[in-house]
This record gives structure tokens, sequence and C-alpha cells, in this order.
């Protein structure tokens, strides 16, 4: 079990940004940069552990190489040298992990699955470099080279800020989370919308662990906590909205791709020359566009919203949460239930799990093989399709084990299987 720590208890907010378009462009180069920094570095260590699987990093043999890199290269040079250091803490961190057997071995980042960075504010006299401001009903953060930066805000934190994580969404939207210390002043303060709900609530050890089986559309958790169920956020209006214009876009692009046919065709015949007239130039078809275009963007908003609040209610009831490291055939296999459920990216999820663990002491989310982990039976082991036993498959809900006889619920066992295989990382 996780020890207990005392530490200074923290607590987080979440703005949307609204970069301009040179500030956006810059986020864009310090997401290149820190990802290929971190694969730099993770390139000398793996050298080294090849070398020396004993020698240990210490935090300032990684700080110690942010200097020399900035100098050797341009593109480092110019974007914020804090969030170079929080790549350090974090490959310490990844290290201190393996070599205590919480985790594997550290993997290469892909700038493709990268899309968030966090700058650390340097705290001098209660006031840190990150920091908020606020004329009339316009409110800014300072950030690391970035200078000021427009958000969407009522009320700002107080606190001096010591982290602060920019994420550049699927969607577009950029958003900024924000770590201060939680003092008497701001414990029952309700800052943002997105926070207000669970991001305000004290994070405290609980020594609870769970295993969580991801099965787009529901979540099955090891233990009593109710199965999760995304069903519903596709059940909204807009939800019902978007799918029907959706199919209007369709209807509407074959129109006017028609018609751009039977222009082209008259005006060849009329006067021997091509028309201009181009299908996504109808009207109609534009204005679905755009209808299906906003309506995802709500969507995806009202989807990570609700990602947020699960994802700080589970950090909060868990110190250790146990995932599957999903394949990428895990992920295919969802797209099939429902297409527009496949949107909910279940590494999105995980990640989103991770940063917040890092947040807290004590906390912490493991990942595992997820091989086998519906085929076993978790009391004994038994592997179904074995032994002359048929495999279960996606219409096999319940089961009962030929071995032990113990009656199963397919997904409970599998997230059981998943806590138990985390666990045992732990040992
Ligand atoms: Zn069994």
């Amino acid at each position: 079990m996780a020890k207990k720590k005392t530490t200074k208890s923290m607590t987080s907010y979440r703005f949307r940004l609204y970069p301009t378009a040179e500030q956006a462009e810059l986020i864009e180069r310090t997401l290149d940069a820190t990802c290929w920094f971190y694969n730099q570095l993770l390139t000398i260590q793996k050298q080294r552990y090849i070398e020396d699987p004993d020698v240990r990093v210490s935090r300032n043999d990684f700080t110690n190489l942010v200097s020399p890199y900035r100098q050797a290269n341009p593109k480092l040079k110019k974007i914020d040298s804090t969030a170079l250091d929080v790549v350090c803490e974090n490959l310490v961190r990844a290290y201190d992990n393996f070599f205590g057997k919480r985790s594997k071995f550290p993997k290469f980042h892909k700038r493709k699955f990268t899309n968030s960075y966090t700058a650390a504010g340097r705290i001098k006299d209660g006031k840190s470099s990150i920091h908020f401001s606020q004329t009339g009903n316009r409110f800014q953060i300072r950030l690391p080279k970035l200078k000021f930066v427009t958000i969407k805000g009522s009320r700002l934190p107080s606190n001096p800020v010591k982290q602060a994580t920019i994420t550049h969404e699927s969607t577009g939207h950029y958003y900024v989370s924000v770590q201060v210390e939680r003092t008497k002043e701001n414990q029952n303060v309700s800052l943002h919308p997105v926070s207000k709900r669970t991001d305000n609530a004290e994070i405290k050890l609980t020594g609870k662990s769970v295993g969580i089986d991801i099965n787009i559309p529901h979540l099955d958790f090891s233990d009593d906590h109710a199965i999760v169920k995304l069903e519903t956020l596709e059940k909204t209006s807009e939800a019902k909205h978007l799918l029907l214009w959706e199919r209007r876009l369709a209807h509407r692009r074959a129109l006017a791709k028609e018609k751009q046919a039977q222009l082209e065709h008259a005006s060849r015949q009329k006067m021997g020359i091509d028309s201009d007239w181009h299908w996504w130039q109808s009207k109609r078809y534009q204005e679905a566009k755009q209808h299906v275009a906003r309506l995802r963007a709500t969507q995806a908003h009202r989807r990570d919203l609700f990602f947020q609040r699960l994802t700080t209610q589970l950090i909060q009831e868990y110190d250790v949460i146990v995932v599957e490291d999903l394949t990428v055939t895990k992920m295919l296999k969802a797209h099939r239930y429902a297409k527009h459920i496949s949107e909910i990216s279940p590494n999105r999820f995980i990640t989103m799990l991770e940063y917040k663990a890092q947040w807290h002491a004590g906390k912490q989310v493991i990942r595992v093989d997820p091989k086998n982990t519906t085929q076993a039976c978790h009391n004994c082991g038994f592997i179904m399709g074995t032994d002359g036993t048929r495999a279960l498959t996606i219409s096999d809900r319940e089961w009962t084990c030929p071995k032990c006889h113990v009656h199963h619920n397919r997904d409970k066992n599998a997230a059981k299987n998943i806590l138990q295989r985390g666990l045992a990382t732990l040992n």
C-alpha cells in the first residue's frame, strides 16, 4: 500500500485559453520541443541503462542537460525552459517508478499523442511567475514565454500558481489547468464552472485501489463502484441534432455533386467549356457543414467536462487506479459499438487520470498488459479458450468458470483481473 505522506494540499483550476495566432503557434512549437527533448533524454538514458543497469539517475543529472541542449538547439532556445525542467522531472519520476517496480521501462513519446505540456511557476516572496490579471471583465494568465493569454473565468485563485498545464484539445480548443496550494482562504471558493464541483474538493489518501475495465461504451469497476455508462453522453438533444445534421450533410453533399455534374454536362454541350461551379460552393451544403461542426464542438466539450469531473472523482476516491494499457485493436473494437461513442478516446481518459495522479502524492495510475483480462477467471486463473473450452465472445455477458465453478459477470471479472495485475507490480 502507498505510504502515508504529509504534503501540502493542492487544488487545481481549469480555464479555457484563448491564445492569439502567434501564441498558438508558440504552444505548438513548445509541444514539438518538449516531446523531442523527452525522447532525446530517454535515448541517452536507455544507452546508459544498457551499459550499467544499476546506475540511478538523479533529477540533477537531467536538469544539467537542459542548458547545453538549449544552447545547441535553436528550437529549444526560444521555448519555455521551465517546460523542459518539467520534462526532466517527469522522466525522473518514470525512472523511479521503473526502479521501484511500479511501472515498465519508460516509453518514447509520440508527437501525435502529445497534446499538453506543463510550465512551472517560479515562486518568490509569495508571488508566482505564473499569475492572473484582470482588467474589467477581461481575465488573463501570464505564462512563461507566452506572456498574457486571455482566459474565460469569473473568479481567479489568489494563491501562487505552482504549475500550469497547457492543453491543445482535439477540438482545437486550448485549456490551462493551474495547480495552487490549498489554504483556508480558497478552500470554499468556487471559481470556474468547470472546477467547482470536483476540482475544489480536498484530495486525501483513502487506502483504496481499483481496477477499471474500459469497455466503451461503459466503464466497469473491480469493486462496487457503479458502472459508468457513457451512452448517456450521447443521448442529449445535441447528439440527436448532430445525427440529423450529419444525415442532412451527406444528403446535401450528394445533391450538390449531382448538380455540379449536371452543370458541367450542360455547359460543355452549350459552350464547349467547363462549368466553374463546384459542389462545395452549395449554400445548403455549407449551412449543414457549419451546423455539424458546431454541434460536434459542443459534444466534445460536454464529453471533456464529463471526463474532467469523473477523473477528479476517481483520484479522490482511490489511491491506486489500474487500467489496461490499451492497444489500437481494443480501440478499434470499440468503434464497432457506436460510431459516435468512438470519439471518446480511452487513451485521453487514462492520460487525464495520470496527470491528475501526478499532482497528488500517494496517488498513482498503473497501466497493465491487457492480454486475457477478459478470458481469465480471477478466482483460479483458468483461461477460457484453453483445454478445449470455448473462448468468451462479446455476447457472453455472464459465465461460469469450468474449473472452479465461480459465476462471473464478464466485465467485473476483467476489472478484477486488471486490479490484481496492477497490485502485483507493486510488490
Ligand atoms: Zn475459476
